[in-house]
């Protein structure tokens, strides 16, 4: 597992410039509401490390179809669960996905994956590996995470909670640009989808826990919204002494 921090930046330091104690920053929220910008930013500023829980999500999804697995079945779901091997860089700047050997961080994408990450996300088995893994690599901390449960399961101990959100014409319209100028309906469609499982599931469902701090990005700029993470991070290494 490469949770190796990037060369240089083994020691996040707080804007004094004092060592920072072992932060974990947990970025929750709804699809596409810009968690993997803002926490990449973030992370990169900061020097901190970067983890995409979606991505560990995605990657075991894609190895179910790559299986043949029926990914609506969740008790042949779980049968596999434990087989894909993963492993997830940690560095903002080129994160990584690896299953099996194979870099999967294009192949996790696509529009089949999409179509079957939620189904595969709600099933107990997959969730309590990928959960055991994630708490392996956030391990001693300076580390943005971001997923749909890091605050409520993963790891409830973070300093800093985010809750990330905007609405969902803005949400589409991104990720449609992202994805070369995809069909805007359709990417809210499939985002909407995503959103009403991933809430609505009996584990661990998307929620936003007491404490974590709401941010609606509808009508800010990533910039913006990066400015205010990294000020809540400053603020809590200030307020454990790193000031
Ligand atoms: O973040 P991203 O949109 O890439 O996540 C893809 C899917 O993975 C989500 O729609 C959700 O079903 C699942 N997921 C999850 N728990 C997480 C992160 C992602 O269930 N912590």
């Amino acid at each position: 597992m490469n949770d190796a921090p990037r060369p240089g930046t083994d020691q996040a330091t707080s804007h004094t410039g004092e060592p920072a104690p072992g932060v974990v920053v947990a970025v929750d929220g709804t699809s596409g509401s810009g968690k993997s910008s803002t926490c990449r930013a973030v992370a990169d500023r900061l020097g901190l490390r970067y983890l995409d829980t979606g991505a560990m999500y995605r990657a075991v999804t894609w190895w179910m179809l790559q299986h043949g697995v029926d990914v609506h079945d969740a008790e042949a779901v779980a049968a596999r669960a434990a087989d894909p091997r993963l492993v997830s860089g940690t560095d903002p700047l080129a994160p990584t996905i690896v299953v099996d050997d194979v870099d999967v961080s294009i192949e996790i994408r696509s529009d089949a994956v999409n179509a079957a990450v939620s189904p595969v996300s709600a099933v107990p088995a997959v969730r309590e590996r990928l959960v055991a893994l994630q708490r392996s690599l956030i391990g001693a901390g300076r580390i943005v995470v971001e997923g749909r449960d890091i605050a409520s399961v993963v790891w409830p101990q973070a300093q800093v909670k985010v809750y990330l959100t905007a609405d969902p014409a803005a949400r589409a319209a991104r990720r449609a640009a992202e994805n070369g100028g995809a069909d805007v309906g359709a990417t809210e469609a499939s985002l909407l989808a995503r959103d009403a499982i991933d809430s609505g599931r009996a584990v661990a469902p998307l929620t936003r826990v007491h404490g974590a701090i709401h941010i609606d990005s509808t009508h800010q700029t990533l910039e913006q919204v990066v400015d205010l993470v990294v000020g809540l991070v400053e603020e809590s290494l200030s307020a454990v002494g790193g000031s």
